[in-house]
């Protein structure tokens, strides 16, 4: 098989990191891009940034980056990893090494010269695959014939490398999500199911991350769906998944043509009730941000219906911003199963939270003190009756309405 060269691929020959390679070769080691970058670029896909692997020891890749005026910063340096900064771009430098020690969640790292070795302790064959500085592919494992027919594959045995590190399973669902076109593996998907109780040994950070990966691919409601099957879902969310509300989410989403987001999606997955948005941003260690997004999605209801008067809907937006509606809007529709005629009238309500400029309280205590109202709590009780009703009645601006009704109300709080 001839194994197509990458010389020329914009990151590759991109001079901040050439400059990376050049310090490490200068100081006499090797240094080779592993990985993403790799693998992408073979699949003609996007490369998001350069993992490096290099004969260099951690020591020696701090020493190589001063000595060409590089700036570092010693991520993890214990196994291996050396950020290298070269033209502002963090590049991670990490030597190559063979595990010594696994327990499932972390692995004792020992290093070597041997690129086999530290390919063999790599997940998927896709992800084994190098290329030196001049474009030039490295496979140690014959990974190659996997990426031709877009096959995740795990390195040697299914069960040894999730036994190494259960967080395999996941990395399984999601390489296959982004990149297989066929079904999942089915060696891959036996050893998941087969050995599905060690996820529960994983930290909340850890499932978070790779969970959230896994339902921003297009093909997540697969995915998702072999993890279902397989008992892994449940395991993951620490609770039942409504498997049909994501699916039905996801077609959605592709009919308006909205971009994939893994926290909608993990609303529409798993979120009932508040108390589920709590239980899960427990489990999963979600950000406060994430938890309100949840939280909010639990609350969705009748303001979001696809029948529901234009005046709530811009009154709900008014006081929780357009993406708490859209989130809500899109929870709601995808609870429904039919969609006779939905479709058209959930997109023009979103079109709308996406175009109208959420207007300013056209008011202020200023404005009530000014009718003679002395400064105190009631100036607040003022207001917020107004805003009530400047909200009911659709965002009036006409300046003599407004100031007549602040007159009533003054007047009725003064009584
Ligand atoms: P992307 O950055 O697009 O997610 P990637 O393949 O670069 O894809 P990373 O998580 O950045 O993924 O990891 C870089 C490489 O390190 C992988 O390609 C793989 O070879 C190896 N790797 C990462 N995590 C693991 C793991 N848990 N077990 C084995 N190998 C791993
Ligand atoms: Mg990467």
């Amino acid at each position: 098989m001839t194994m197509p060269s990458l010389a020329g691929a914009p990151w590759l020959t991109h001079k901040s990191a050439q400059a990376v390679f050049a310090a490490l070769e200068k100081s006499g080691f090797e240094a080779r891009a592993v990985g993403g970058a790799v693998r992408n670029t073979m699949l003609a896909l996007p490369v998001k940034d350069l993992d490096i692997a290099t004969t260099a020891r951690p020591e020696d890749v701090l020493e190589a980056a001063a000595a060409a005026g590089l700036k570092t910063i010693p991520t993890g340096l214990k196994h291996g990893t050396v950020t290298v900064i070269s033209g502002r771009i963090p590049f991670e430098v990490t030597t190559l090494r063979r595990d010594a020690e696994t327990d499932g969640r972390h692995a004792k790292v020992e290093f070597t010269d041997n690129w086999t070795e530290d390919a063999q302790r790599r997940d998927f064959t896709i992800n084994a695959l190098y290329c030196d500085r001049h474009g030039q592919v490295f496979d140690p494992i014959g990974g190659y014939p996997d990426i031709e027919k877009r096959r995740v594959r795990f390195i040697g045995k299914a069960e040894d490398r999730i036994r190494e590190d259960y967080l395999r399973i996941l990395r399984f669902f999601r390489f296959t999500s982004e990149y297989a076109t066929g079904p999942a593996d089915a060696v891959g998907l036996k050893a998941s199911a087969d050995l599905k109780d060690g996820i529960a040994r994983l930290s909340g950070e850890r499932l978070r991350s790779e969970l959230l990966r896994i339902l921003e691919t297009p093909r997540a409601a697969l995915a998702v769906g072999d993890m279902h099957e397989t008992g892994i879902l449940a395991l993951v969310l620490g609770m039942p998944g409504n498997l049909d509300r994501l699916q039905r989410l996801i077609a959605r989403e592709q009919l308006l043509g909205l971009a994939p987001d893994g926290i909608r999606r993990l609303g529409a997955l798993a979120v009932t009730w508040p108390g589920s948005a709590m239980f899960l941003s427990r489990h999963l260690r979600l950000s406060n941000a994430e938890y309100e997004r949840l939280a909010t999605m639990a609350m969705a209801g009748s303001p979001h219906a696809s029948t529901a008067p234009e005046t709530d809907i811009k009154a709900y937006i008014y006081r929780n911003g357009a993406s708490a509606y859209r989130d809500c809007a899109l929870m709601v529709w995808a609870a429904e199963h039919s969609d006779d005629g939905a479709t058209n009238l959930y997109r023009k309500r979103l079109e709308l939270a996406q175009s109208w400029k959420v207007p300013h309280l056209p008011v202020n205590g200023a404005d009530v003190m000014d009718l003679g109202l002395a400064s105190g709590p009631r100036v607040g009780r003022v207001l917020s009756a107004f805003e009530d009703w400047w909200i009911a009645a659709d965002f009036p601006t006409d300046a003599a309405i407004l100031t007549a009704k602040l007159r009533e109300f003054v007047k009725v709080t003064k009584a």
